[in-house]
């Protein structure tokens, strides 16, 4: 057990483990559980309308595309500006790191890989994205049952 600093609402807590805190973890899955049931039946909504029609906030619908609960495509294989990989800042739909900047970390993570440069500092958290407002919000894998 540590104290860190939750991903989420940046606040110090005691973790077990989670990249947030209990608080943010609840909050997040609540959330979750709207914006899914929002996406079932709105195929394609977009963030700004998702947020506004189920009240989450954009900040949590973000961390749930950086968490890779949801994707976000603008039909132009990037993301309308919402995500950038952490690493190399190209655009991405999901998660935090682009394909390859994850399997250098992979590879850096295998005990008997070469010892490659180190990996970069995180990149700045932007506090205000760019909200372009045109690209579609997925549930990531599954389909509506
Ligand atoms: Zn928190
Ligand atoms: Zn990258």
């Amino acid at each position: 057990m540590q104290v860190r600093q939750c991903d989420f609402c940046r606040m110090p807590y005691q973790s077990f483990g989670n990249k947030i805190c209990k608080d943010c973890l609840m909050q997040i899955d609540l959330d979750f559980f709207k914006v899914r049931d929002y996406l079932y039946e709105h195929e394609g909504a977009g963030i700004e309308e998702v947020a506004e029609a189920t009240g989450v906030t954009r900040k949590a619908i973000i961390y749930m595309l950086k968490e890779e609960r949801l994707t976000v495509t603008d039909g132009k294989g990037g993301s309308g500006g919402y995500l950038t990989c952490e690493s190399c800042k190209r655009p991405i739909n999901t998660g935090r790191m682009c394909a390859a900047c994850k399997n250098e970390v992979l590879k850096a993570l295998q005990p008997n890989a070469p010892v490659s440069k180190p990996k970069p500092p995180p990149a700045e958290e932007r506090e205000e994205e760019s909200f372009k407002g045109m690209a579609k919000l997925q549930i990531k894998g599954r389909k509506r049952l």
